[in-house]
């Protein structure tokens, strides 16, 4: 028997309704701050992810999905959002358009990992990203935003974390300071982070390990080093959360996944998602479209996971779905004129489902009765009996007269 790929799932259509849900939250709480809806194709260029996201990454080394075009292409199957939405600003020459340009999309992603709960092969994120624009105030934007979309679907325990990687140049000189703290202390490191220190210092900061986290303790914290500059920005972000009433720990230790994150970082994570607790997050990222070869530009943005969301939120209530009417028929009635009330009933603007499985008479009207039915039109070899399925009133009528009754008895409803 096939079945779906490891590390994927099938969203039936009992799951698509909680992910309605949340796109409908979503859409409504961007669009109010003037984000507008994009979306980008499921591959693209293998270098746009190579540059965008960072050769050094986990997503790039170990995580694509890759393959040949058939003419000698390397194509990629997007990993994240951040680089596509990057290289459309790019290639549609929007920093022509008012700044910032406010994005927001909702798509799959795909990751080869080893897949567990919360954790797959391909996944939904929706993400948003306000490009074109440096202050603090889009950096706290963002942040309220994803807060509010987390509070509107009731995720349970979330907490916020942040911190600011400052620029570049200054991260690449307190790497090497860290590096050399860790060598003076090889000794109380765990073994796995000692064969790392060089290749990835910061590393060292995620350890379990209990004497590698004591001696982490006193190590310089990258928050110290910030250049003047950053830092007063990362102040003015801060004010604005608190100003926002949204809580949040300092952790000078979060490292995210993008090698172009300057600035502001943050990461929403859920106690009640166990394992795999991360939720969503973004960052600042002003150097990534100069990496792919657009005007130097700003930008800022988020991405967070609709399997974690789903996992972490309280029932998401599901909008009731209504049918006003169910054309049933005796067996020797006309089929074409059962097709016609149920066409001219969506004509009108009522829902009408119709008898398709061959049903016998008491099994329709128990099939509209379990579908909710408000309606049922039993089409008879002359007239029709109209059933008020709340009331259980039936009456007979002639064709042209159902759908008039039903709407009237809406108005009244
Ligand atoms: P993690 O630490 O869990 O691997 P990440 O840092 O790789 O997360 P991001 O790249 O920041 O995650 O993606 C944003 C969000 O997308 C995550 O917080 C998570 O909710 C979701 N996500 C990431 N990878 C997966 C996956 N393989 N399956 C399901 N959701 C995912
Ligand atoms: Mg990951």
């Amino acid at each position: 028997m096939i079945q779906a790929p490891r590390g994927t799932f099938d969203v039936l259509p009992e799951d698509h309704a909680r992910r309605a849900v949340i796109e409908a939250h979503t859409s409504r709480i961007l669009g109010a701050a003037g984000y507008r809806r994009i979306e980008t194709p499921a591959f693209e260029a293998t270098e746009l992810f190579a540059r965008g996201v960072g050769e050094a990454t986990d997503i790039v080394q170990k995580e694509m999905y890759t393959f040949d075009d058939g003419g000698g292409r390397s194509l990629t199957l997007r990993p994240e959002g951040t680089a596509p939405v990057c290289r459309a600003y790019v290639e549609h020459g929007m920093h022509k358009l008012p700044q910032p340009v406010r994005l927001w999309y909702l798509s799959s992603f795909f990751r080869s990992e080893a897949p567990q709960k919360g954790r797959y092969r391909q996944f939904w994120q929706v993400g948003a990203e306000a490009i074109g624009a440096e202050g603090p105030d889009t950096d706290a934007e963002l942040i309220v935003l994803l807060a509010e979309l987390l509070e509107a679907l009731a995720v349970r325990d979330v907490t916020l974390k942040i911190s600011s990687l400052g620029n570049p140049e200054t991260r690449a000189q307190y790497r090497a300071e860290l590096a050399r703290y860790l060598h003076q202390h090889e000794d109380a490191l765990a073994p796995e982070v000692r064969a790392r220190i060089d290749l990835n210092p910061l590393r060292a900061f995620d350890s379990t390990d209990a004497t590698t986290r004591a001696t982490m303790e006193d190590a310089p914290k990258l928050l110290d080093r910030l250049s003047a500059e950053d830092a007063e920005h990362f102040e003015a972000v801060k004010a604005l959360l608190d100003d926002a009433g949204i809580a949040y720990q300092l952790d000078p230790a979060l490292v995210r996944g993008l090698d172009y994150y300057t600035r502001t970082v943050f990461e929403f994570s859920s106690t009640a998602l166990g394992a795999q607790s991360g939720v969503g997050g973004g960052g600042r990222y002003d150097r990534l479209i100069e990496q792919l070869d657009g005007p130097p530009t700003a930008g800022c943005g988020w991405a967070a996971g609709i399997e974690r969301m789903l996992l972490a939120a309280t029932d998401l209530p599901t909008a009731a779905h209504t049918v006003d009417l169910f054309v049933a028929r005796v067996p020797t009635a006309s089929s074409d004129r059962a097709f016609a009330i149920s066409t001219q009933a969506r004509r009108a603007g009522l829902s009408a489902q119709l008898e398709l499985a061959g049903r016998s008479l008491k099994g329709q009207l128990k099939h509209a009765d379990r579908i909710g039915a408000r309606y049922v039109a039993i089409v008879q070899d002359a007239g029709i009996a109209l059933k008020n399925m709340e009331s259980g009133d039936q009456q007979e009528l002639d064709t042209a007269a159902v759908i008039p009754t039903i709407l009237r008895g809406s108005r009244l409803a």
